[in-house]
């Protein structure tokens, strides 16, 4: 990597990136096909990503035409490389098969391995002969809707694409790794104020809560909306606190500690419930739901806010869609796009239709929703929630901390950059917006 690391320092151009041999194998955090099975028997919270999440050599794949090779200067960790490495709710080597029988290329991805990482910040050093706006050199971050282009149905929103699928997750070749191959419409423009894993931790999870609420695809949010966010100091939700605020929403965050609460209290949003410290019981029993606790949590936000929530950003799944059901505000929406809890759900029928409210589905972002997410985090407007960062050797412990709910915002990952706090080229920009609120995370989370 290092010839190509010094031409990335000096801001090399295209033909100085082009004259540098790619290398034939590279560093990529991986699953093995091998090891589904090594879990078995164990709950959940007892698989340990630490055990089946590999750093090791992999060979380069050959380039489509509408691809790029880029060095991942860094990446992060999202909840789906938790999924992948602890093999539920199943092992991800069945999309790579799936992948790997739709084409010449797709089958480049059917392997006794898998690159995992959704996210990457990093710089372009080939492009396919079909790619037209990027070159060698382009410093990019990479958002993870893997579009066939080609495929009619992914013409409208191209999240509804009937082979849409996940980079990293349902693909191969992904972001926690010193090198990766992605699609040129994966490609945005790196926020230039922030360092490499500043730049990177985004993409995912500010995208996917950029839909939810923001975008027509989602819960279309408006001035003076009560919104719930569950996790709100979470990946997803540090974001959703954002777009509360900044839309002129009312947040109400929930969250789990003194520490969580005092954080959400530093970005703004003034309304915070401590789950811990309330003690809910939704379920009396693994069976039964009990309706006065979601009474007396529906009390609590109404105590805060003196209304209902308009919209309720739902993820947590099993424990809390009861609830969430039951505190939405009569013709109210829950936009949910995750289950961490379970995804086998239960909510009282009665409450969603007889009070008209309505559940959304929603999963990541199109091409254009996430752009907009990007370009807000390239003014200033959105910030970055990255609150520790591990070498790509420790992507392991990295996985166990989110796994093990032990973080805040987001855990980046530092891939080919040698250290961290590189990367910045808009240092006016970053005084502008200000050291304080964009290392938020980094100061006040774990
Ligand atoms: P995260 O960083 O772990 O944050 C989730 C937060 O949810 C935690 O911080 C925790 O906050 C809260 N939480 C966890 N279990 C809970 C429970 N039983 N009851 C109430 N709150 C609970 O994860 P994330 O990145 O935000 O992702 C959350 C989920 O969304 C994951 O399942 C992920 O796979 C999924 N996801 C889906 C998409 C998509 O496109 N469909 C995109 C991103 C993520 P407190 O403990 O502080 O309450």
């Amino acid at each position: 990597m290092q010839p190509f690391l010094e031409a990335i320092e000096a801001r090399a151009d295209a033909a100085v990136f082009e004259s540098i041999p790619v290398p034939d194998s590279y560093r990529a955090a991986v699953v093995l096909a091998g090891e589904t099975e090594m879990f078995a028997g164990l709950g959940s919270e007892d698989k340990d990503p630490r055990r089946s999440l590999h750093v090791q050599e992999v060979p380069t794949p050959e380039l489509a035409p509408d691809e790029v090779y880029m060095v991942v200067m860094a990446s992060a960790i999202n909840f789906n490389t938790v999924w992948t490495s602890i093999f539920e709710p199943l092992p991800t080597f069945g999309f790579l098969k799936r992948l790997g029988r739709e084409s010449r290329w797709g089958a480049r991805h059917d392997l006794p391995y898998h690159v995992v990482g959704s996210d990457a910040s990093g710089v372009v050093i080939r492009a396919g002969s079909a790619v037209r706006n990027w070159q060698p050199g382009a410093r990019v971050v990479v958002h993870c809707n893997y579009v066939d282009d080609q495929d009619p149905s992914s013409h409208d929103d191209s999240m509804l694409a009937a082979n849409q699928r996940i980079w990293g997750f349902e693909s191969n070749f992904g972001g926690l790794a010193e090198l990766s191959v992605v699609k040129a419409n994966q490609l945005m423009p790196k926020p230039e104020h922030l360092s490499w894993e500043e730049a990177a931790c985004n993409a995912l999870c500010n995208s996917t809560s950029y839909r939810m609420l923001v975008s027509r695809n989602g819960a279309d949010m408006k001035q003076g909306d009560v919104i719930l966010i569950w996790g709100a100091s979470g990946g997803l939700g540090g974001y959703a606190v954002q777009y509360a605020l900044n839309g002129g929403g009312i947040p109400v965050g929930v969250v789990s500690s003194a520490d969580k609460v005092k954080l959400l209290q530093a970005m703004g949003c003034e309304n915070v419930i401590d789950r811990k410290a309330a003690g809910y019981r939704f379920w009396s029993d693994g069976q039964t739901q009990d309706e006065s606790e979601w009474r007396r949590f529906g009390k609590d936000i109404r105590a805060l806010v003196g209304d209902d929530p308009d919209i309720v950003f739902e993820h947590p799944g099993r424990q809390t869609m009861g609830a969430s059901v039951f505190v939405a505000k009569r013709g109210g929406m829950v936009v949910t796009c995750a289950a961490t809890s379970g995804y086998m759900i239960e909510y009282d029928n009665r409450h969603l239709w007889m009070k008209l409210k309505s559940i959304k589905a929603s999963h990541f972002a199109n091409y254009r929703e996430a752009w907009a997410a990007n370009d807000l985090i390239r003014r200033g407007a959105v910030q970055p929630t990255l609150s520790a960062v591990f070498p790509l050797d420790k992507t392991g412990e990295a996985a166990y901390q989110v796994h093990r709910n032990m973080h805040e915002g987001k855990i980046g990952v530092l891939c080919a950059a040698p250290s961290e706090g590189m990367g910045i080229a808009d240092p006016e920009l970053r005084s502008k917006i200000g050291e304080d609120r964009i290392t938020l995370f980094r100061r006040l989370g774990a």
